[in-house]
C-alpha cells in the first residue's frame, strides 16, 4: 500500500513501515527507545513488533493498565517518572504500541517530557488505525470529562500493520467501525455505501477501507491541523457521543461503553438534529439510523440520563462563547459546522433514538 503523506510525517504500511522504522532507529538519531504498551498490547502485540524491529538502540518497555479510566494525568505522572528513572533524555523516542488510549496518552507524555521528545504511533486497534493515531491530537481526560487536557503535535511517523487486528475482539472491531462510518458520512457518500452490506466484506476489502479511512482523515487534517474550520467535521457524532461516553464513565450503575459505541449513538442523534433542521432528508436519516443500529446494540436512556448528558455538553471542546456547537450533516457526505441546537430538539433526538 502506498505511503500516505501528512503535513509533517508519513503513514507507512506493513513491510514498508518496518523498513522505514529501521531507517529511523539508528544510534545517531536516538539515544534510547521507550515502547509504551498496555497489559493487552504487551501480550498480543509487543512480540510481533520486537520480531520486526531492527535496531541496535537500547529498548525499555513501559507497561500501563488497559482502559479509558487510566487515560489521565495520574498515569502521565507515572510514565514521566518511569522515563526519568530509566534515563530518558531529549534524544529518546517513545513508540506508542496500542489503541487510542496509548497513543493519546503516550503522545501527550512525549510532547511534554523535557518540553517534547519524538514519538511514533503503531496503532493496534481498528479505531486507532483509522483515527486516533492520525492527526496529531494528544491528550488525556480530566476526571470523566473526555480529552480536556492536551496538545496538537504530530508524530514522527505512523506505522500501520493490520496483522495486529487478529487478536482484537469483535466488540472492539465494531467500535473502530464507528469512526469509519463517520468518515463516509462527513466526506464521501461512495465510501459510506460500502457499509451497507458488511457481511460481504473480505479481509482485503477491510484493508482497503482502512486505507481509505486514513486518507479521508488525513486530507481533512492537512487542510486544518489546528481545527479552526473543516477539521471540526471529524467531531460529527462526538458532541453528544462524548457526553454519553463521559456520563457512562462516571456513572457506576451503567455498563461501560466503548468510544465507538458512544459515537455510533451520537451520530444517530446528530443525524436526527440535521434532519429536523432541514439539512438531511427523512430517507437519508432512516438509512443512517438503520445501518448504525444494525451494527451496534441500542443504548438505553431514561429521562434523567438524557438531562444529565445534556448538562455535560457545556464541557465540549468545540463550545464558543458558552454555546454548544454541533457539526451537522448537510446530506450524506457533506457537513455544516458551528450549528446550534436547543435542548428541546436534543431531547427529541434521544426520544426518537429509543423507538
Ligand atoms: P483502547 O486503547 O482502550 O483499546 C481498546 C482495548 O483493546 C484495550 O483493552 C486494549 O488493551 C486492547 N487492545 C489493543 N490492541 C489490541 C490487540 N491488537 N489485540 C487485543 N487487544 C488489544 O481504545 P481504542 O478504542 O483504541 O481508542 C479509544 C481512545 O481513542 C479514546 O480515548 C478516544 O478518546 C481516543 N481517540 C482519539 C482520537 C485522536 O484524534 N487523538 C480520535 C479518536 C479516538
Amino acid at each position: 500500500m502506498q505511503t500516505i503523506q501528512a503535513t509533517n510525517y508519513s503513514v507507512f504500511f506493513n513491510e514498508t513501515g518496518y523498513e522505514k522504522l529501521a531507517s529511523y532507529l539508528v544510534p545517531t538519531h536516538y539515544s534510547k527507545i521507550f515502547i509504551l504498551v498496555d497489559e493487552n498490547t504487551s501480550q498480543y502485540c509487543l512480540p510481533h513488533l520486537l520480531n520486526n524491529l531492527a535496531t541496535e538502540i537500547e529498548i525499555e518497555i513501559i507497561e500501563l493498565e488497559a482502559g479509558e479510566s487510566h487515560k489521565n494525568i495520574g498515569t502521565c505522572t507515572e510514565v514521566w517518572a518511569a522515563l526519568s528513572e530509566l534515563g530518558a533524555d531529549r534524544k529518546s523516542l517513545i513508540i506508542n504500541l496500542g489503541g487510542g488510549v496509548i497513543s493519546d496518552l503516550g503522545g501527550f507524555v512525549a510532547c511534554t517530557f523535557k518540553r517534547g521528545i519524538d514519538f511514533i504511533n503503531i496503532p493496534t486497534t481498528l479505531l486507532s488505525m483509522v483515527d486516533a493515531s492520525i492527526g496529531g491530537k494528544n491528550g488525556v481526560d480530566l476526571g470523566n470529562l473526555k480529552n480536556q487536557i492536551g496538545i496538537i503535535r504530530e508524530p514522527k511517523a505512523v506505522i500501520i500493520d493490520t496483522e495486529f487486528l487478529s487478536t482484537l475482539s469483535q466488540r472492539e472491531m465494531r467500535s473502530g467501525l464507528a469512526e469509519m462510518l463517520k468518515h463516509g458520512l462527513i466526506f464521501d457518500k461512495n465510501y459510506w455505501d460500502n457499509f451497507k452490506n458488511l457481511n460481504d466484506l473480505s479481509t482485503d476489502d477491510l484493508n482497503e477501507l482502512i486505507y481509505q479511512s486514513i486518507q479521508i482523515k488525513n486530507t481533512i487534517v492537512c487542510e486544518d491541523l489546528t481545527e479552526n474550520g473543516i477539521r471540526k467535521a471529524l467531531n460529527f457524532g462526538h458532541t453528544l457521543g462524548h457526553g454519553i461516553e463521559s456520563y457512562f464513565l462516571e456513572n457506576e450503575n451503567k455498563t461501560s461503553l466503548l468510544h465507538g459505541e458512544a459515537i455510533a449513538a451520537g451520530m444517530i442523534l446528530e443525524s436526527y438534529i440535521s434532519k429536523e433542521k432541514g439539512l438531511l432528508s427523512n430517507e437519508e436519516y432512516h438509512e443512517i439510523k438503520y445501518i448504525i443500529n444494525d451494527i451496534f446494540e441500542r443504548i438505553e436512556f431514561d429521562e434523567i440520563d438524557i438531562n444529565q448528558i445534556i448538562e455535560l455538553l457545556i464541557y465540549d471542546k468545540k463550545n464558543e462563547f458558552g454555546k454548544v456547537q454541533f457539526v451537522l450533516l448537510d446530506g450524506i457526505g457533506k457537513i455544516k459546522i458551528n450549528q446550534e441546537a436547543d435542548n428541546e430538539l436534543i431531547f427529541k433526538a434521544f426520544e426518537d433514538y429509543t423507538v
